[in-house]
Formats: C-alpha cells, structure tokens, sequence
C-alpha cells in the first residue's frame, strides 16, 4: 500500500497521461497503474469514468453512478481513513505476512504469491484481484478490524497464488460450455477462498451476514437451481440465453455462489481433510468430484448422472484443446 508524501492522492500514474490510462481500461479491466484512489473533488467524475471505461461525452452509466457515490463516501471520511491508513502502514509488513501465511496454508506448494501489491480503490466495499494486483476500497480499512483486514487480504491473495495455477476465465464469456465451468470455478475459488477468510462472520458485512448464513445452510437449492439450468441449455441449444439467466439468477444475482462454494468446501475438508481440499486448488473439475465422493459419504446434496457426464465432457474437451 504504497503512499506518497502528498496524502491519499488520487490516480498516481507514474507518468502515464489519463488517455494512454483509459485505453488500458477496456473490458472493465483495471490497469495496475492505480497505486491508491482516494478523489480530490475537482477529478471525482474522470476518474469514475476511466475506472468503469465510459467515454467522456456519454452520460455516466449505472456502474459510473456507483463509483462516484462512492469516490464522495470516501471523500468524506478521508480524514479517518488517512488516519487508519498511516498507523496500518506501521504494519504493513506483519499484516501482508499474516495474509500470505494464511493463503498459503490452503495453497499447493506449486502456487506462490510473491509479494503482490494491494492498491486502495472504489471497489464498492470489497476486495478485487487483476492480474496479480490486489484492489481493496479504503473505506474497509475503517470498517473491519485489524484481524479481519488480515482475513480479507488473505482471501484475495489466495486467489493471486490461485491464478498461478489456472487463470480465471471471467463468466462474461458468451460461449455456453464456457460459461458453465467458470460457474464451476467460482465455487471452487470463492468457496475455498472464503473458508481462509471466513469472511461471512465479518462485522462489516453485517447487512448480508444473516442471508449469507441461510444461503450456507439451503446450499442445495442453489445447486439444484444451477444443475437444473445447465442440463436444460446443455442438451438444447435454443435454449441457451435463457438457461444463462436462469445461472445467474441462482448464483450470482446476490453474490450466492460465495456461501454456496464455502459449503462445498467445508464439507470436502470435513470429510477428507485439509490436504485434500487444497488439491483441488486451480482445479474446479477435481473439486466437483471430491464434493460428489463427499456428498454421497455425509448424505447431503448430489448431482445427478447427467450433470456429471457433462461436466466430464467439458473436462475432456477443455484438456484436449490443451
Ligand atoms: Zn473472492
């Protein structure tokens, strides 16, 4: 978290113009360029529109509308957050190795996270990794404890040391069969991820604390939902658009996929043990079959015949284009 004699400066761009920085913000990527993000006034809305990637001349969009919201909620607690901040910098060092230790507890020896950098960034109070860089919003800072801002950047570096074994495929892919195993992996990657953290128990999130604990415990009627979907768009193409919104309505609609994949993990550590689940890192095919082996074991929730030759398709095909 690197900060410069200036206070919490905006986009520090090491030279680069904000063109050359908006033509790196395509697909809603952010460019690591972005050491820390915290607005002057007079750059909220440029900044907002380079971060979401809308052109200057167009009305900002819902995403852009968000980002601004949130530039001015941190303006105005900036005080605090400056504050919080230099006395983390302090630890920065205990901290990113308390969060290293933890992610790497549930690495492979075969995943190494190096020394990633976390920048500070309107990421609407959550934590965001892109290629290897680690995006927290500031306002976090103020909001979790210590011990919990260890967790949360655990949890996202679990996810740097993750990439290293297999790169995450965003769902916004428009092919089908892809867009099902990046759901497949997002339980694999959330769920295990959120089993370092446990960052369902943080008081920040008090607000969903309560719905991601029923999502936990009514886990199978998501995957009923999902297997349901993917079945149907899987054995009829026609049918494809519609069984993509039915998945994302399931699992992702209200970030479900999080509890869901916590659950699955659990279970498979509670079953087989830590070493086993960690195996399954990087490796969302393994993952579903030591949850299946698990399921079947502890009496919980199955998938069906059907889902599971399509899934081993999938596999097949995905290792043969290797
Ligand atoms: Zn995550």
């Amino acid at each position: 978290m690197p900060l410069d004699d200036h206070g919490l400066e905006l986009v520090r761009t090491r030279g680069t113009s904000a063109e050359s920085l908006y033509e790196n913000l395509t697909n809603g990527k952010l460019h690591p360029v972005f050491d820390i993000y915290c607005v002057p006034e007079n750059k909220i809305d440029q900044s907002a529109r380079i971060i979401s990637g809308i052109s200057p001349n167009k009305e900002p969009d819902r995403a852009t509308q968000r980002i601004l919201k949130d530039c001015e909620d941190i303006r105005n607690n900036l005080l605090k957050i400056e504050e919080l901040y230099r006395s983390l910098l302090k630890q920065e060092r205990s901290i990113i190795a308390q969060s290293a230790e933890l992610a790497n507890s549930y690495l492979p020896d075969e995943a190494t996270i190096g020394n990633p950098l976390v920048v500070l960034l309107p990421t609407g109070r959550d934590g965001r990794v892109l290629d290897g860089v680690v995006y927290l919003d500031p306002r976090l800072l103020v909001e979790l404890s210590l011990d919990e801002l260890v967790r949360l950047i655990g949890h996202e570096f679990h996810h740097v040391g993750r990439g290293q074994i297999r790169p995450f495929s965003a769902r916004a892919k428009p092919d089908f069969e892809a867009y099902v195993v990046s759901c497949m992996e997002s339980l694999e990657l959330e769920g295990i991820a959120d089993l370092v953290s446990e960052i369902t128990e943080f008081k920040a999130f008090n607000s969903f604390r309560e719905k991601r604990r029923d999502i936990f415990e009514d886990y199978a009627r998501y995957l009923e939902q999902f297997q349901e979907a993917v079945v149907k768009g899987y054995c009829d193409p026609a049918e494809r658009s519609l069984s993509i919104k039915e998945i994302s309505s399931a699992f992702y609609k209200e970030g479900q996929m999080h509890p869901v994949g916590h659950r699955m993990a659990t279970e498979i550590q509670r079953e087989m043990g830590k070493d086993e689940l960690v195996a399954c890192v990087g490796d969302p095919f393994e993952f579903l079959r030591r949850y299946q082996i698990t399921a079947k074991r502890r009496g919980l929730f199955v998938f069906g015949e059907r889902y599971i030759s399509i899934m081993n398709s999938l596999e097949e095909k995905e290792r043969s284009s290797e």
